[in-house]
């Protein structure tokens, strides 16, 4: 099942913007290395991948790709992504269609969360677990179920609480968990699941690649 992250596909930050970054209160510039330099599809203009980290000796974890598309139509066209560790060409259109996907599986995901059905199945949730005797017995049930993956310790620190540990942890990734939990199958949620799962999958597929990967970046990732 899919889990309830939010981000995008890495999208390379466009280049251009301020040279001086503002880190811990000091003002430090970046060093940049261009790693790719080539022609854009249409050939009248240039494709640049510059890799960038901070120009200073402090431990970080930051670094990043700043991309350029130098041609007025391919950059309308063309957008550059980094997939498989590789930076390719893909569609623009390809890129919006996906973000699109992504906004419906989040409206579709906050609906079902948020329909009868599920309210419903929360709801005796809810109970089963107010009725527990203790915060163990709460611990031990949703452990069996796949719903909590923390140890004793860390799950008494984070409870507060019945209600707001299902606000929480509860998402269409593990409605299914809480199903059979209770006992309870619902033929409207378990469809409105897979329709989601296969939306997902929809979502994460790689991109149609335009051409040739352009640039290997998996040596710049570690
Ligand atoms: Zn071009």
């Amino acid at each position: 099942m899919p889990c309830t992250r939010t981000e995008i596909p890495l999208r390379s930050i466009p280049a251009g913007d301020g040279r001086v970054r503002q880190k811990w209160g000091l003002q430090v510039g970046t060093d940049r290395l261009e790693i790719y330099r080539g022609k854009c599809p249409c050939g009248a203009g240039d494709v640049s991948i510059v890799f960038c980290t901070p120009d200073h000796p402090w431990p970080t974890q930051s670094k990043w790709f700043e991309t350029s598309i130098s041609c007025g139509s391919c950059s309308k066209k063309y957008s550059l992504v980094e997939q498989n560790k590789a930076f390719v060409l893909i569609e623009k259109e390809e890129e919006h269609a996906r973000e699109e996907l992504w906004r419906e599986y989040l409206h579709r995901s906050k609906a079902l969360l948020s329909s009868p059905e599920v309210g419903e199945l929360l709801q005796e949730l809810e109970g089963l677990l107010e009725y527990q005797p203790s915060m163990a017995a709460c611990h031990r049930i949703l452990s069996a179920h796949g719903l909590d993956y923390y140890s004793i310790g860390t799950f008494r620190k984070k409870w507060s609480g019945a209600s707001d540990w299902i606000k929480n942890n509860i998402g269409v990734h593990n409605l299914e968990n809480v199903m059979k939990l209770l006992g309870k199958g619902s033929v409207v949620i378990e469809r409105e699941l897979r329709s989601l799962e296969e939306l997902y999958e929809n979502y994460k597929k790689p991109f149609p690649i335009i051409g040739t990967p352009l640039v290997d970046v998996s040596n710049y990732r570690d």
